[in-house]
């Protein structure tokens, strides 16, 4: 018996996400003449968006702004014919051998590539989700940085992230303070040395947030403990820049598809951009938990891709 199914749109092939990973997706998509339907996701043009400068980008001697980056790729796929959406996937299902995509609108297709990266990881305080957004808690420098001219701001977590983010606010503060749990960094030598050189951050090691306070308004300070000697303290700042990390956004698909306890979407042994599911392919940060690299994700990305071409062109 065959099911029926409501879609608003159908597509021969997919490419859920709009990052480094979807956007090169849907250059060899829309370049073998497929024509992909992207769904540009929460996030379109995701992590590099917020990226002031990509210096490891091959191809960019001089660096690149990451909104200008992925602009470009976005370009690329549209020049070949992928075709983009505003929406973001909330639930896959699967009805026979189409695959169905639901966000504000459903989406049908035969194969499709999975590209939906990662999202931050909370630090899971009191007084982080009252003061989100514009509140004093932040996850983006470059998006807010601006806002804390002169100021005194704190960044949580020490790997590269953190670290850029440290040295992006210090063109703007007064004083930057990089909370991290351990005595030494997770960033590479490269940065490290950046921040090492740069007297307007202070690290404060062995570290972690208890809690941010605020005055119902806004932030005003931060409770630390340290984690070798116990001791607390309050340090006064008017803003918290998160960056311990990435949770892989791939709530929507783990009724389909094998996560591992994470939440990273697993590949097949022998092919690690091929899923169990004939015609879902994955690709990019919501696979990766070791790299997690614009190149890399952007290698998986067009891996991805020539997969489905080879699948869809074995199905006829
Ligand atoms: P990351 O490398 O996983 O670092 C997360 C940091 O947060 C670590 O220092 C970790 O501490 C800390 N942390 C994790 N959970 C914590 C908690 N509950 N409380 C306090 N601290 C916590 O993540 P990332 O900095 O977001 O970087 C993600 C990936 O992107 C990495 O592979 C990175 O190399 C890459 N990246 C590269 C570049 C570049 O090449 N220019 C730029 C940006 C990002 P521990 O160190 O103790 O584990």
């Amino acid at each position: 018996m065959s099911l029926l199914v409501s879609m608003d749109e159908w597509s021969e092939v997919m490419v859920l996400g709009s990052g480094c990973a979807g956007l090169t997706a849907a250059i060899y998509l829309a370049r073998a003449g497929l024509a992909p339907l992207v769904l540009a996701g929460a996030q379109p043009g995701g992590q590099l968006t917020t990226t002031a400068e990509v210096e490891n980008f091959p191809g960019f001697p001089d660096g690149i702004g990451g909104y200008e980056l992925m602009e470009r790729l976005r370009r690329q796929a549209e020049r070949f014919g992928a075709r983009f959406v505003g929406d973001a996937a909330e639930e896959l299902s699967l009805s026979g051998e189409k695959k169905i995509v639901r966000g504000a609108r459903s989406f049908g297709c035969r194969a499709l590539i999975i590209a939906t990266g990662s999202s931050h990881r909370p630090i899971g305080v009191p007084g982080e989700r009252e003061y989100f957004g514009g509140k004093g808690v932040s996850v983006c420098a470059t998006c807010d940085g601006a806002f804390y001219r002169n100021g005194t701001v704190a960044v949580v977590g020490g790997g590269d992230v953190a670290v850029e983010e440290a040295l992006f606010l210090s063109r703007f503060c007064q004083r930057v303070y990089l909370v991290h749990r351990r005595g030494t960094l997770r960033a590479t030598k490269i940065l490290a040395d950046r921040l090492a050189a740069t007297p307007k951050i202070l690290p404060l090691w062995h570290r972690i947030v208890e809690g941010i306070e605020g005055n119902g308004q806004r932030v005003t300070a931060i409770a630390l403990r340290h984690l070798e000697s116990g001791e607390r303290s309050v340090l006064p700042c008017s803003g918290v820049f998160l960056a311990i990390g990435r949770i892989p956004n791939t709530d929507f698909a783990e009724k389909v598809l094998a996560c591992d306890a994470d939440g990273y979407l697993i590949g097949l042994e022998n092919n690690p951009v091929a899923t169990a599911v004939p015609g879902i392919f994955i690709a990019g940060d919501c696979v990766d938990r070791t790299y997690r690299q614009a190149i890399v994700a952007a290698g998986t990305g067009a891996q991805a891709a020539i997969a489905a071409e080879r699948w869809l062109a074995s199905q006829v």
